[in-house]
């Protein structure tokens, strides 16, 4: 009877928590099964009457109706508790403020909250352009592409060809966010990362010069902010590329901590067109900014004060933006600095007490003061287009290159793609590819929708630019030599270069990871810490108690449901969590949900345990990132599984990352709760959310293996991996000549195979000296077409497996030239 009524009430508190029920039905329940447990029936001689654990319930029952009642709970109760938490809770800056403000959540809510609604996920809009989007991309994009060589860009000119920055200008590509009825090409978040993707494919430096017009900057704070006048005096010229614009948030001392910037710009009257004006008198010194040393059209950050109150709202006025044109008196700018040795345009922006009118403000004085929100709300939409643009495209380019490459290099007498050692890191670029060019889409497809995802822009950003990183050193590795020796033909050393400055721009990644995600992320994303936040912030106390009451009471709830789902779905392996479908995936999807349930409770543990200092507990806040972002790209496999029909043929690939990521995500919950600073809480969350332990196992080298048979052929497998990409057959063409050399080996595969056995038989020799085709030919073992599709195949391989060499004078032109220009620089 005992043990029976214990299940009982064991079931009962589950349903409660579950439920995220309100406390007077606890107290019901307490109550209930206290007196249901002191019932005794001497006839039968069933019960004890009313014992000790009876007693116990019906006082909780009883102290827990009396705390249903709004105002004893709040006297009682909720004031000792929101004195406490006021100095515990962490503090909301009003940058950081603004920062909150400027982005909205998304999926990324339903994730922290451990029970997903799938409509935020299958609901967003799938892959779509306009037929115009489509054109430009199938055409202008295509021709820009081929006009682009790399290596005169990043070598000879250190700036693109003339020709190629003409077109990007008269076709529209730097104004492709620009709305149509400003001249701009109006196209959409997802058109304007596949025109990135693609350039960015043939060379990062042209890449990012298209990428940054179109990404935080003048056109979008004009469009989104600009007065009138300022929209009709710059927005058809910076559509048109008659205006180059820069934006100068960045300065010596102020980089990742970009608020707390020592440019400052003064309220005062001075000259302007031979009147005087209120204006600002602004110092600054500006550093790494994009398109600045070509920029006709400035924009500045700083911090505006007005001493003498000329606008009337006091000394402080904040963080505020203006525009100023190239030209103007005291700017200094045009110098250069050379990012990565890239060659896209990066400089300084420097000027002191240079005095602007007040009409040279971004959106006119009643946008003074608002330059942070401004800024935040741009950069949260640009972070989820641009970077992991150019971070998916670096890793579809090089799975394309390298895949070619290992089927068509041969050593030992075979392929080096089916070496298992090399199939290794190959499997893995196949899986980053598919993943990050999933998560890619559905974030563009946010962005949209009027999204600003800005925990998920930071999260992939981070997680795709650091998988670039990952795919190119494979890369490297399976192209050995090849991939080392520069040159006109080497199609991965632009790119390779180009790595740092991708994981540095636009928030630098140990910082993107380890404080804006998770820690910065979580007071956005969970469903109750910000209120709680808002609430202790309150300065009218009452009214924040009461707040505090309404999101104290969620959160109880809340943590009761995690606890209990997160046990439940742990003993189950996910088997009773929820699936938007019945699908061949379902079963991935109940798996992802017993994740984010997990991932929920470790969450708010984390906070409520960590609060202010989780801003310094670093490596706890990165790895919670990490698993954030696991949970993320598993979300976006699915998504594209589904959006592309559920192919049978990526079936296998979709398990396998699946599998993989749950393998990880473990290891780093296994980490979380290793170095949690309290070893209670640590073994708690690792009871209810592993209560079996932690045995994923990441997919096998078997089936990792198959994958990469599938990418050593040509085939549409290999084409929807590396879909976005520009291809080229063209064998004079820097990676014409490996899809060439990939399509003519593949041909020559059963003739190649008779004449290697020939070889190993010593009926024929490859020698530099001998023509082996003509050789075999004589010896009956290949006839004249065979031996004609063989050299074909043969003569393809060389030009891929060359490399380029220079005559000594070739190589030190370039750097007398680079030493004259800095000694000039030294005695300016
Ligand atoms: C090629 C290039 C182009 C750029 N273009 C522009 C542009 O057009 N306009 C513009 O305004 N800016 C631009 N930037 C600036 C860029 O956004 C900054 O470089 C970036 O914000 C980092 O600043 P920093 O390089 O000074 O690094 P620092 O701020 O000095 O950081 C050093 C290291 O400390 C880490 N770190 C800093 N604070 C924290 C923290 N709280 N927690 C954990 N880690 C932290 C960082 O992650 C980094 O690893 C560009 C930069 C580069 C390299």
């Amino acid at each position: 009877m005992a043990f029976v009524l214990i299940i009982l009430s064991l079931v009962v508190f589950a349903v409660l928590a579950m439920r995220e029920s309100p406390l007077w039905q606890w107290g019901v329940a307490a109550i209930a099964i206290g007196l249901v447990s002191g019932l005794h029936f001497p006839d039968s001689g069933v019960g004890y009457g009313l014992g000790g654990g009876s007693w116990f319930l019906l006082v909780v029952g009883v102290v827990m109706l009396v705390l249903s009642i709004a105002s004893v709970r709040k006297a009682v109760l909720m004031t000792p508790i929101y004195g406490a938490v006021k100095s515990i809770l962490p503090k909301v800056s009003r940058t950081e403020q603004e920062a909150l403000d400027a982005g909205t959540v998304g999926w990324d809510a339903e994730l922290f909250s451990g029970r997903p609604d799938w409509s935020k996920l299958t609901e967003v809009r799938p892959l779509t352009l306009t037929a115009e989007e489509q054109a430009f991309l199938d055409n202008q994009t295509n021709v820009a592409c081929s006009m682009i060589d790399d290596w005169d860009i990043r070598n000879n000119r250190a700036d693109l060809s003339p020709e190629l920055w003409q077109y990007f200008k008269d076709e529209g590509f730097l104004g492709m966010l620009i709305a149509k009825e400003h001249g701009g090409l109006g196209f959409s978040a997802q058109a304007q990362s596949m025109i990135v993707s693609k350039i960015a494919s043939r060379s990062v430096a042209a890449g990012i010069t298209v990428m940054v017009p179109n990404s935080l900057g003048p056109g979008e704070l004009l469009e989104k902010y600009g007065t009138a006048e300022q929209k009709e005096k710059y927005l058809h010229r910076l559509a048109k590329g008659q205006d180059v614009p820069c934006f100068a948030l960045t300065g010596v001392h102020s980089g990742s901590d970009a608020g707390g910037m020592r440019d400052i710009g003064v309220v005062t009257k001075g000259q302007w067109n031979g009147e005087e004006v209120l204006g600002v008198k602004l110092s600054f010194d500006k550093r790494y900014i994009t398109l600045a040393p070509i920029a006709t059209l400035v924009g500045l950050a700083f911090i505006l004060k007005d001493p003498d109150n000329l606008l009337g709202r006091g000394n402080d006025i904040g963080i505020t933006l203006a525009l100023v044109p190239h030209d103007h008196p005291g700017l200094d700018i045009g110098r250069r600095h050379f990012p990565a040795r890239q060659a896209f345009m990066n400089g300084p922006v420097r000027g002191k007490d240079m005095f602007v009118p007040m009409d040279y403000l971004i959106g006119g004085t009643s946008y003074a003061g608002q330059g942070w929100r401004m800024l935040m709300e741009c950069l949260s939409t640009g972070r989820a287009i641009s970077l992991p643009a150019i971070g998916s495209t670096s890793i579809k380019q090089t799975l394309r290159a390298t895949s070619a490459y290992a089927r068509v290099r041969r050593q030992f007498g075979i392929p080096v793609g089916i070496m298992e050692g090399v199939a290794e890191p190959l499997g893995e670029m196949i899986k980053r590819a598919y993943t990050f060019e999933s998560a890619r889409r559905l974030t563009a497809s946010m962005v949209d929708e009027g999204q600003r995802p800005a925990v998920i822009a930071g999260l992939l950003k981070y997680t795709a630019t650091e998988a670039m990183r990952d795919s190119m050193d494979d890369a490297f590795d399976i192209h050995g030599g090849r991939a080392i020796q520069d040159g006109p033909g080497n199609y991965l050393f632009g790119a390779y270069q180009a790595l740092p400055v991708a994981i540095t721009v636009e928030g630098a990644n140990i910082l993107t990871r380890t404080l804006m995600t998770f820690a910065q992320g979580v007071l956005r994303a969970h469903p109750y810490l910000l209120k709680e936040v808002r609430a202790a912030q309150n300065k009218d106390r009452k009214a924040g108690l009461d707040e505090f009451d309404a999101a104290f009471g969620g959160h109880a709830k809340f943590m009761l449901r995690n606890v209990v789902a997160s046990f439940l779905h742990g003993l189950t392996n996910g088997g009773f969590a929820s699936t938007p479908n019945q699908g061949p995936m379902a079963h991935w999807y109940r798996k992802l949900h017993r994740y984010s349930q997990a991932f929920a409770l470790t969450a708010d543990w984390t906070t409520v345990f960590l609060g202010g200092a989780l801003k310094r507990k670093q490596k706890i806040s990165g790895r919670m990132a990490d698993i954030l972002g696991h949970l993320y790209m598993m979300s976006a496999t699915l998504r594209r599984f589904e959006d592309e029909g559920r192919l049978s043929e990526d079936r296998e690939l979709v398990d396998a990352i699946m599998a993989d990521r749950i393998a990880q995500m473990e290891r780093t919950f296994g980490e979380v709760f290793a170095n949690f600073p309290n070893p209670v809480f640590a073994w708690a969350m690792r009871v209810l959310c592993f209560p079996l332990g932690r045995h994923a196992k990441p997919a096998s080298d078997r089936v990792n293996y198959r994958f990469v048979r599938s990418v050593l052929r040509p085939g549409a497998f290999r084409d929807r991996l590396t879909t976005g990409t520009y291809v080229s057959f063209d064998p004079d063409d820097v990676t014409g000549v490996l899809e060439d050399a990939f399509i003519k080996v593949t041909e020559a595969e059963e003739i190649e195979a008779r004449f290697i056995k020939a070889a190993r038989k010593g009926v024929i020799e490859r020698r530099l000296d001998r023509d082996a085709f003509a050789d075999a030919v004589a010896a009956g073992v290949l006839n004249d077409n065979e031996a004609g599709i063989m050299r074909a195949a043969d003569e393809a391989t060389e030009r891929v497996v060359k490399v380029d060499d220079f005559a000594a004078d070739e190589l030190s032109a370039p750097s007398k030239h680079r030493v004259a220009a800095a000694d000039q620089g030294a005695k300016q």
